[in-house]
């Protein structure tokens, strides 16, 4: 932490603590009650999206790039239904994902044979969608509930939101009596979060709720946290030290070898599963 003066006139907008400290650089604050990291003005900068018409950005380096990018987000898919399966049965009929990105997550579910769709607000993701299965949208309280679902997916969506609570009471709303939540975000009590190593936080971000929140959450749902596990995602990691063309290629030929995700107490994403109690 480099500026470890107390701001009274800013308190938490979890748990109202007057404890936070200014996490000097990036314009949040941090819960030394709670735990969670949050910026001191919420914005609606994802759900502003929902109105923008796609840039065309398909420069020379977007199209020499997209099969990196792809790869990329398919590896970040194959750990999410790696854990999946290590966590549940996986006798999932449908299933949704939040903040779907392109599409492979919910392509990787429907080739398991879970009828999956997806939505997305950004519409540059939604052009290049590899599922064919992304609708666009914006999931939050007001998601109409036309349908419910064995597994809902809140795949690193929930820190864009105003009110994760609430979020997560309409994801509930959405699940089938024996449907699984599952979450993947970051984790707000891992040191490279605290020290400020890498740029993680985007402006867009709103509020990253800490395993201390999530309990509080489950718990003032009537839910209960069937798993939580912090990974160390060495692909993003890598991913944030580079990002010019030679280390997106780099980086596409290390992790044909590499574990992308390690598991680790300290590492900076978390996943976990909710279930109705
Ligand atoms: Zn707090």
């Amino acid at each position: 932490m480099k500026n470890n003066e107390i701001n009274s006139q800013i308190t938490c907008k979890l748990c109202n603590s007057e404890k936070v400290t200014n996490i000097e650089l990036m314009k949040f604050f941090l819960c030394n009650d709670c735990d969670c990291i949050f910026k001191k003005n919420f914005s609606d900068q994802k759900k502003s999206l929902l109105k923008e018409n796609h840039q065309n950005y398909n420069s020379v380096f977007m199209n020499i790039s997209k099969p990196f990018k792809m790869r990329f987000w398919d590896l970040i898919a194959e750990q999410y239904v790696r854990y999946l399966k290590s966590k549940t049965n996986m006798k999932f009929k449908n299933a949704i994902d939040v903040g779907a990105l392109y599409g492979h997550l919910v392509k990787r579910l429907n080739e398991l044979g879970i009828n999956t769709k997806g939505i997305e607000v950004e519409k540059n993701y939604i052009i290049n969608d590899v599922s064919g299965m992304i609708q666009h949208g914006y999931f939050d309280e007001t998601y109409p509930l036309h349908e419910s679902y064995d597994l809902v997916c809140l795949t690193q969506m929930i820190y864009y939101v105003k009110n994760p609570v609430s979020v997560i009471k309409r994801a509930k709303e959405l699940l089938n009596s024996s449907g699984i939540v599952f979450i993947s975000t970051q984790n707000p009590n891992s040191s490279i979060i605290q020290k400020g190593k890498v740029s993680l936080f985007e402006d867009s971000m709103n509020i990253l709720p800490s395993k201390k929140n999530f309990i509080d959450i489950a718990n003032q749902l009537n839910m209960k946290i069937v798993d939580f596990t912090n990974f160390k995602p060495n692909i993003y990691l890598d991913r944030l030290k580079g990002g010019g063309m030679k280390s997106e290629f780099v980086n596409y030929l290390k992790y044909h070898q590499k574990k992308p995700y390690e598991e680790d107490p300290d590492g900076h994403h978390s996943f976990l599963l909710l279930k109705k109690t």
